[in-house]
């Protein structure tokens, strides 16, 4: 196969591109950003994500570089527990590796690091793909252009590969925006290895130990798509006079975080699309199945796709055309990645509930739910299939 043509250099297309290379499959990455920077403050890596970064040999490598988590606790504003979760140990004995929780930045450095030199080309915004019989050419706004023999669309959440692949396709709003930063605050004692959520009105607050004397928190807020704060420091005081019936770390954690890291998101997914390729052009991570950030699975299930599709392409022979290797892709990846998007949306719609009865009714039934069944949920999405 000829070169291989990735657009975007996010988690999912850093990590196409390393899962190719170490098949002997050559790959160019294009970024639109002048400097790759993760955007985002932390993130969490489920075990299905370390179990492919276990097969890409950066396990142990992303487990230095931030914190096994013991477990995640969801809990009511008072800190009053609302669902049975499995712990470290179990997590381990069931899926061979905790979850982990790393500034993004970290993660980015070393998939970078872990790539050839110049497998990243930044700044070429790509614009639009033509395909004929013996390859795929993408087109760049500064006027160059580069072919391959697939294109791989890793452009995220408003992808341009699938605007022009699937242009009837529209986002979802999922009714809500999230705030993110990374305090310069450790939590002590039992608070030291465990990640909490807490559900409150009108906000959710969770937050991640992530090593290095850090704090990754998050906080979402029901609110029409598009608001904009006047700046970093009236947001912070803003969310700091949301989180008045939180604890006092939760309300310190934000007072430690530096205005400049507080990011602002519109939550959006993507409902489940016709398909994932035509021709000879894919899509992979958020640009194919786009899901809101509720069970924090969205880089994940781009770390599993990554490994998949470039295990499809080695697999062709020199008969096979790609499409080929894209059906097989979609067939082993969409069914879970769209589950993984429907049960986030779905966790979503209950956590900003706007009467005080919606949320102790909720509440009541979440503690009534059989650790079984937590148990299965968690299996169907932390377990590989590949
Ligand atoms: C609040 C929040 C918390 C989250 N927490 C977690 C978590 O804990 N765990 C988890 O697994 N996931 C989490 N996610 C989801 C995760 O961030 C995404 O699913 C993941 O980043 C998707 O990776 P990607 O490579 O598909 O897209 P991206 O990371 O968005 O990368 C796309 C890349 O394409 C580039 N690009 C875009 N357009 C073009 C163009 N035209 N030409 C060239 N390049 C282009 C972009 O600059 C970018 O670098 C969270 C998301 C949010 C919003």
């Amino acid at each position: 196969m000829k070169q291989i043509i990735i657009i975007g250099g996010g988690i999912g297309g850093l990590c196409t591109a390393l899962a190719l290379q170490q098949k002997g499959l050559t790959a160019q990455v294009y970024e639109t950003v002048n400097e790759i920077k993760a955007v985002g403050a932390g993130i969490i890596l489920a075990p299905n994500a370390m179990n492919v970064l276990a097969r890409l040999g950066l396990a142990d490598r992303a487990k230095a570089l931030g914190m096994e988590l013991e477990h995640l606790e969801l809990t009511d504003a008072a800190g009053k527990k609302l669902m049975p979760v499995p712990n470290k140990e179990e997590t381990i004995r069931d899926f061979g590796f905790a979850m982990i929780a790393l500034l993004r930045s970290s993660l980015y450095d070393l998939l970078l690091k872990a790539l050839p030199p110049n497998t990243v080309l930044t700044n070429k915004h790509f614009e639009r793909y033509e395909e004929n019989a013996d390859g795929v050419t993408a087109h760049f706004t500064d006027g160059t252009q580069a072919t391959g023999s697939v294109l791989i669309g890793a452009d995220g959440v408003r992808s341009a590969v699938r605007r022009q692949l699937l242009p009837q396709v529209q986002l979802r709003y999922s009714g809500q925006t999230s705030y993110r930063g990374v305090a310069n605050m450790a939590l002590q004692g039992a608070q030291a290895h465990i990640a909490r959520e807490a559900w409150g009105s009108p906000i959710r607050l969770g937050f991640v130990p992530i090593g290095f004397g850090q704090t990754y928190w998050y906080s979402t807020v029901q609110t029409p798509a598009g608001g904009t704060d006047v700046d970093k420091a009236s947001a912070k005081r803003q969310l700091l006079a949301w989180a008045q019936e939180f604890d006092g770390i939760s309300r310190a954690i934000i007072e430690n975080t530096p205005d400049q890291s507080v990011i602002r998101t519109d939550m959006y997914d993507l409902p489940p699309l016709p398909t994932w390729h035509s021709g000879r052009v894919v899509l992979l991570g958020d640009a194919a199945h786009a899901t809101t950030p509720n069970l924090g699975q969205g880089g994940c299930q781009a770390i599993e796709d990554a490994f998949v599709i470039a295990d499809q392409l080695n697999r062709l022979s020199a008969q096979q055309a790609p499409q080929h290797a894209f059906a097989e892709y979609e067939r082993i990846r969409k069914p879970k990645a769209e589950l993984v998007v429907a049960r986030s949306r779905q966790l979503g719609s209950m956590v900003h509930l706007r009467y005080g009865w919606q949320r102790a009714l909720r509440n009541g039934l979440l503690r009534r739910i059989p650790a079984s069944m937590g148990k299965k949920q968690s299996q169907d999405i932390l377990a590989l299939n590949f």
